[in-house]
């Protein structure tokens, strides 16, 4: 039995890995599938303050891992698979052991929508990429493509025009989802060429970079190829909340539902970073709301031994 286990190492898992152990929690921390999160996935960061010159994403996670380490996070490099209340305590099933802790911080980040293409996973970070606010800059002056019709394809198409000579949104329909004032900023925009009704079937280029991707007409099945130097997929992002249902209310996207404190309905539960963010998605914001929810941990666990 310990006092407090955070799942996740991504930003809000680390931040708050790193604030519960100063405060002498001694917190374990479940590393999980992707130890380091998203932030793994992406090269140069540079909108991380304190990093004037940028500071590579796994450099950053690294750094955050020591610094977590330093001050007694234990870290268990294995995927949490199961998770009950058991009372007021929590019990989390790693396969071949079980820990029990009498609070949990929930930082499993989410996990970008893949179109699940073979060569959209080999030039993943070599020309495709699911984040255009990490990677746009490295578009200046160049060919885009993004896929996707929603919020968040219109809000990376609007950014990448910011960079890329040329943007053109890719929908598999021929209406967008996004919200009116997305459309219409998609719409109006010059910089951005509409390709309606069509899927990738292949992404196309090498270690050196993207090339193109060829596209397949929904309703004649024709294909076209267009030539591009970088292609951004935003067709969501799913939270990974896969075992919390039925414990915590989950939004009706999966995110975990909390309050402004980072707290969820069930006492003892906290939750940070992407898996309840639906909005932001920002390194930062996960780290801030990681360093909440370890604050409101500290408070809980504090109160329960007054008890
Ligand atoms: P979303 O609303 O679920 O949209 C996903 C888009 O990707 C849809 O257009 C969908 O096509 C398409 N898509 C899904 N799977 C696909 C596939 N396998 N191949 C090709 N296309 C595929 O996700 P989102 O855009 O990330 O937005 C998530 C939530 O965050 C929304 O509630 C959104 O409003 C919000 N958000 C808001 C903002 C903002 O307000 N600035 C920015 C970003 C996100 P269909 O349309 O055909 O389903």
């Amino acid at each position: 039995m310990v006092d407090l286990i955070i799942l996740g190492s991504g930003m809000a898992g680390l931040t708050a890995a790193i604030y519960a152990a100063r405060a002498g929690l001694k917190p374990v921390l479940v590393a999980g599938p992707e130890e380091g999160g998203q932030l793994t996935l992406t090269t140069t960061v540079e909108n991380f303050p304190g990093f004037p010159d940028g500071v590579q994403g796994p450099e950053l996670t690294e750094r955050m891992t020591q610094q977590a380490e330093k001050f007694g996070t234990i870290i268990i490099r294995k995927n949490a698979k199961s998770f009950s209340r058991k009372g007021a305590e929590f019990e989390i099933g790693l396969g071949d052991e079980s820990l029990h802790t009498r609070a949990v911080i929930i930082a499993t980040g989410a996990t970008a929508k893949m179109i699940g293409l073979d060569s959209e996973k080999r030039l993943l970070g070599r020309g495709v990429s699911t984040c255009a606010t990490c990677d746009g800059f490295f578009y200046k002056g160049k060919d885009v493509a993004v896929i996707g019709g929603g919020d968040s394809a219109c809000e990376d198409a609007i950014y990448l025009t910011k960079f890329a000579q040329k943007v053109t949104l890719v929908h598999r329909r021929d209406s967008l989802r996004a919200s009116k004032i997305m459309r219409d900023r998609v719409l109006t925009n010059e910089k951005i060429t509409l390709m309606w009704n069509s899927i990738p079937k292949e992404i196309l280029g090498d270690e050196k970079g993207v090339k193109g991707v060829i596209l397949e007409d929904v309703n004649s099945n024709e294909t076209s190829t267009l030539e591009c130097d970088g292609v951004f997929v935003a067709i969501g992002h799913n939270p990974n909340t896969e075992l919390f249902k039925g414990i915590l209310e989950l939004d009706a996207k999966g995110f975990i539902v909390t309050d402004k404190r980072s707290c969820t309905k069930v006492p003892g539960i906290f939750a940070a970073g992407d898996v309840q963010d639906p909005i932001y998605k920002q390194a930062i914001t996960a780290a801030g709301s990681g360093c909440q929810a370890a604050l409101e941990a500290e408070r809980y666990l504090d109160e329960k031994k007054i008890k």
